[in-house]
């Protein structure tokens, strides 16, 4: 058997706060604890939403939180051949078909889609009965995005945090976006090719991406595609409105915590807390690893208050 892989893949388009901080550093403890090597993939595939210099920023919290990798960065953007050898399989099995629908669905559909952010159920006004095979070549018209044919089925698979979950993509959103305008492909394409071609076998991430997993397990099967990865998608740390942790809540930013002076440890000790692993009080990166147990995650969103704010700034 091959071996055990996962990845980081932060999107630069921001800086890292709190709430993805911690999924991250889960991720890193569940690596540690049972020996799966770490891929850092940065997607920055997703323009225009990506920020200069994000990634290096990115790169350097996840060092600040002591997390290491064995392999990357990879940056999606050095080269997109691998995603258009993708879309070319698909064009000549017809699975995908040309679509000229409105900019701001395609925005959507490229970008990795949050539970809060509104997901558009495309109407399928191009939807031909049976796409025709065609030869895909990328265009950059600006005009033409590519849409997967997805059949009417109900998706199952067991998710490690989630449980048995089943989803029926056409109804969840219809045909969705491969390939954008823009040319780039599209988040749901660009994330299954990568996290094949890289060996990755195990996800772990935020639940906001739960819905997107019918997605990604559909162009696993239609590309034939392997390893086909198990999922863990933990619950958010939500404010204390219990809405996803953003910039709605001010400044959560690691890089802010490190501007005051917060130790690592505090940080790492906060996320720990929120993770099952008891009171709040400082700890390392290892002293994480040894206590987590996944069995103890809280099921449900964990609270970010104004007192854990204080007592990473003060002690
Ligand atoms: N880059 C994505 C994000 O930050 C994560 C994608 C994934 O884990 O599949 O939202």
């Amino acid at each position: 058997m091959s071996e055990a892989r996962t990845r980081l893949a932060p999107s630069p388009t921001g800086a890292l706060h709190l709430g993805n901080a911690r999924t991250f550093l889960i991720n890193w403890v569940m690596a540690k604890q049972r020996g799966w090597r770490v891929v850092l993939r940065i997607e920055d595939l997703d323009t225009p939403r990506t920020k200069a210099g994000a990634d290096l920023l990115a790169i350097d919290d996840l060092r600040w939180l002591q997390m290491d990798w064995d392999a990357g960065p990879y940056y999606q953007s050095d080269d997109l051949t691998p995603y258009h050898d993708a879309l070319r399989r698909l064009a000549s099995a017809g699975l995908i078909y040309p679509c000229t629908a409105t900019r701001k669905e395609v925005l959507e559909a490229a970008s990795a889609p949050h539970d809060d952010v509104h997901e558009l159920h495309y109407p399928n006004i191009h939807r031909p009965t049976h796409p025709t095979p065609f030869e895909f070549a990328p265009v950059r018209d600006g005009q033409t995005a590519y849409r997967l044919w997805v059949p009417d089925e109900t998706i199952a698979y067991t998710d490690e945090v989630a449980g048995a979950v089943s989803m029926n993509v056409q109804q969840q959103v219809g045909d969705f976006v491969v390939a954008a305008k823009s040319g780039l492909p599209a988040y749901q394409l660009a994330v299954v090719v990568d996290d094949a071609r890289q060996g990755v076998t195990h996800i772990v991430r935020g639940d906001d991406l739960l819905r997107s997993t019918g997605r990604q397990l559909l162009i696993y099967e239609m590309l034939g595609l392997e390893p086909v990865p198990s999922y863990a998608h933990l619950p958010l740390v939500v404010g204390e409105d219990g809405r996803r942790l953003a910039k709605r809540h001010g400044d959560t930013r690691v890089a802010m915590y490190r501007e005051l002076g917060a130790p690592a440890e505090r940080v790492i000790g906060l996320l720990a807390s929120w993770s099952g692993c008891g009171e709040r009080r400082a700890m390392s990166g290892g002293e994480f690893v040894e206590r987590f147990d996944l069995a103890k995650l809280p099921r449900e969103p964990v609270t970010f208050t104004e007192d854990d704010h204080a007592w990473l700034v003060h002690g």
